[in-house]
């Protein structure tokens, strides 16, 4: 049991069950939600934290890194001793948090560091939220000022392979009770698991739906992404298709770009007409180095350059500003090095 996982509802049961008024639910989601230790949390009584002391979170900031572009990197020590890394952006609009969904993933894409050790444990709706609200409150902010305006699902792990607790995350962080960020302004990231594409549309969710394609064919796609295996590229875009339907949402596809692999001209105007006529974007990305890869990024230059390349075609596209690599704190470099664990 962990607090953080319970909505304000919940919370209030839960005080009520505890036999203490109504009230202090409200109390306790507030020190919750201002990223407090049971010690820390002044408006509770002592007697109080003597009956929730079981069920409140425990973790511990391992480290913060921070890049020269001002991209922070934190690694964070969970209840059972678990490190998951999360990381901060700032942008001209605001702050974007990163969040992991799994520590480690099982998922075996080859250029990502992610999923070198495997998966070890789902993170649970709480944990997930514990890396955002650390962020508002090192940002200064609070439940009525958040600092913090977008989040990611584009750390370790993979959302959709931890379905229930991705779900509930959603709904307590975009909650009026709790941060109220806009789905709007939540991307999900997904290799694909396809049916859970649909789970989520069904479920009426409408974050942004961003899907890791990095291949034209699911004959490329097999080399890089094992899930290819499961997943053919035509299912997925018709699971994109209905997500569309469902939400009016565009879908971003991402596409790293490696040397050799899937970055020719040809490549793009194969892409291009896969996924021509869909309301779409596609993210560029030159592959970020992962030491133990042996895949290669292609210069910038030449990203620019296939950029055009779907423009062309008529396909929307950009190359994707890079940050935070001097942590390895950019796509695919997430892990629980610096926390020292895998
Ligand atoms: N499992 C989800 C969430 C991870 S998001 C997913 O696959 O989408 C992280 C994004 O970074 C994904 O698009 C992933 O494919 C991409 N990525 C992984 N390794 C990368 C690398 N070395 N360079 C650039 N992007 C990478």
């Amino acid at each position: 049991m962990n607090l953080l996982d319970l909505s304000l509802n919940e919370l209030y049961d839960y005080a009520v069950k505890l036999n203490l008024p109504r009230f202090r639910g409200k109390q306790i989601f507030d020190a919750l939600y201002m990223a407090k230790s049971l010690e820390e949390a002044s408006n509770l009584s002592k007697e109080i934290k003597e009956k929730i002391k079981e069920d409140y979170p425990t973790w511990k900031i391992v480290k913060i890194l921070e890049s020269d572009d001002g991209t922070k990197k934190m690694a964070l020590s969970l209840s059972d001793g678990s490190v998951v890394e999360s990381v901060l952006l700032k942008y001209k609009y605001g702050y974007t948090v990163c969040v992991s969904t799994q520590v480690g993933c099982r998922m075996g894409c080859k250029f990502c560091a992610s999923t070198i050790g495997g998966l070890k444990r789902n993170l649970s709706a709480g944990e997930i939220l514990l890396q955002v609200l650390i962020y508002n409150r090192i940002l200064g902010g609070n439940l009525k000022d958040r600092k913090v305006t977008n989040v990611v699902l584009m750390g370790c792990g993979e959302p959709l392979d931890n379905y229930e607790n991705v779900a509930k995350f959603l709904q307590l962080i975009s909650s009026e009770s709790g941060l109220n960020i806009s789905q709007r302004n939540i991307s999900l990231s997904t290799c694909g698991i396809v049916k859970n594409i649909y789970r989520l549309a069904d479920d009426g969710f409408n974050v942004t739906l961003t899907i890791s394609l990095h291949a034209p064919t699911d004959e490329i796609r097999k080399k890089i992404m094992p899930t290819a295996n499961s997943f053919s590229i035509e299912e997925i875009l018709k699971a994109c298709d209905y997500y569309f339907s469902k939400t009016g949402r565009r879908v971003v596809f991402e596409y790293a770009l490696i040397d050799g692999v899937n970055s020719t001209a040809g490549d793009m105007h194969t892409l291009a007409k896969v996924l021509y006529g869909r309301s779409c974007h596609v993210n560029l990305i030159p592959l970020n180095s992962v030491e133990e890869q042996k895949l290669e990024g292609v210069p910038r230059k030449r990203a620019y350059y296939l950029c055009e390349v779907l423009n062309k075609d008529g396909i929307s596209a950009t190359v994707r500003r890079t940050m935070g690599e001097d942590i390895e704190g950019a796509c695919g470099q997430l892990r629980n090095k610096i926390g020292g664990g895998a």
